[in-house]
């Protein structure tokens, strides 16, 4: 292995800025402070979700709280209290305590120096990736498209490596070490931890010793694990992983319960994104209603049993549906039943319809040809009867259809 540092210097790049007197910062967090609000979450109960007529297992609400009765007061009070929009970026005037709170308790759970806001996932990942300026990106082949669209819009050569496979990423980032120029060149894996079509979890502990062993830097989108894991982290903290990864970047709209995404890391990387990532800089705030019902979804995520319920939900259905017959595999908690052609698919969903279940088929273009399936997902606030009623439709329509 050969002993090279291709990394990328922020250091240098924030004292460029600051020598040509560029550098814009966030006002001093006393100064937010003085405008007047900080949110408290509250604790209590989990109130059950209801559904009038359907129960709903095809959404990335998973833990449950965008029904839930403390998540909706936090965005209430900000409402009130804040306002309902931020009302310009947050280098003008978009910057308020509602923000800073959610970023203190990001790079808390997730165990880093800071972490920033974006008004959405996508644009955290474009306006991450871009602000970086790789030359080469080593990107897994299912990854989200906001993580595509962020590689095509820097520019960077993209490698893109098969699906979890070390063996193939490690033979790309050799052959690309043996040409010529690629001795100065800033290298960034980037990787989803949980996949969202196939459930399936990135090797992180593998992925960072290669890019150790190359010098590159390490990326990770938690969109589908933030909240899920060790006291609301995601697969970086399940795994203690948080030192060896440069970018961790989320999205609030899933376990979250809210609106808005976000990346931590170390201080350097934060101030290069306050800086340089175009879609932080010229987009408004994210909406103090938004922020404010994160923050106390996430410190649900940390403190109340809703994860727990959560993955006890998941394994009730994994088992159900394997025992019965049908093929859930992956780790996480999004249960992909493969089906195959994608007419059984189609018709399976519709059979889960008639009997008010909402889990919608997976065909291709979206998976490949005769990987159709039913992207199924448990959450927090399904009871026992609900996932018992799922099973029951499941065994009632796969048989009815010649599945089972
Ligand atoms: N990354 C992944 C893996 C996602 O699934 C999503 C949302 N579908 C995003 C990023 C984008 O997040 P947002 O919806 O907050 O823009």
């Amino acid at each position: 292995m050969e002993d090279r540092d291709r990394g990328f210097d922020l250091e240098d790049r924030l004292a460029t800025l600051e020598d040509g007197d560029l550098k814009r910062t966030l006002s001093p967090v006393d100064r937010v402070a003085e405008r007047g609000y900080f949110a408290e979450p509250s604790g209590g109960d989990l109130p059950v979700l209801e559904t009038d007529e359907a129960l709903v297992f095809a959404s990335n609400n998973y833990l449950g709280l965008t029904a839930d009765r403390r998540v909706q007061d936090a965005a209430r009070q900000a409402a009130a209290t804040v306002g309902t929009g931020a009302g310009a970026s947050r280098l003008v005037t978009g910057d308020t305590m509602v923000h800073r709170d959610l970023e203190r308790l990001l790079a808390e759970t997730k165990d880093c120096e800071r972490a920033l806001t974006f008004s959405s996932g996508y644009a955290a990942n474009v306006g991450t990736i871009t602000a970086l300026e790789p030359d080469v990106v080593f990107s897994d082949e299912l990854n989200h498209a906001s993580l595509i669209d962020g590689c095509r819009l820097s520019g960077a050569e993209t490698v893109v490596y098969d699906h979890r496979d070390v063996a193939d990423l490690r033979s790309k980032l050799e052959a690309r070490a043996e040409q010529d120029d690629a001795a100065d060149e800033r290298w960034l894996i980037i990787t989803d931890t949980v996949f969202s079509v196939d459930g399936t979890v990135a090797p992180l502990e593998s992925i960072c010793d290669l890019a150790e062993a190359f010098g590159a830097w390490v990326m990770v989108d938690e969109a589908h694990a933030t909240g899920l894991y060790v006291d609301g982290g995601g697969v970086v903290q399940a795994e203690g992983l948080a030192d060896r990864i440069h970018v961790q970047m989320g999205t609030l709209s899933k376990a979250l319960a809210s609106q808005g995404g976000y990346v931590a890391g170390s201080d350097e990387l934060i101030e290069c994104l306050i800086n340089d990532a175009r879609s932080f800089v010229y987009s408004t705030g994210l909406t103090p209603p938004a922020a404010a019902a994160a923050s106390e979804a996430l410190h649900l995520a940390r403190h109340s049993d809703a994860r727990e319920r959560l993955w006890e939900n998941v394994a009730h259905l994994r088992d159900g549906l394997e025992s019965m017959g049908f093929d859930a595999p992956g780790d996480s908690q999004i249960l992909p039943v493969i089906v195959g052609n994608r007419e059984d698919a189609l018709a399976l969903a519709e059979g889960l319809r008639e009997r008010d279940i909402v889990a919608p088929a997976i065909r291709p273009p979206a998976v490949p040809e005769g990987e159709s399936r039913i992207r199924v997902t448990p959450i927090a606030t399904h009871d026992k009867d609900d996932i018992v009623a799922c099973l029951e439709a499941f065994r009632t329509v796969g048989t009815e259809l010649g599945l089972l």
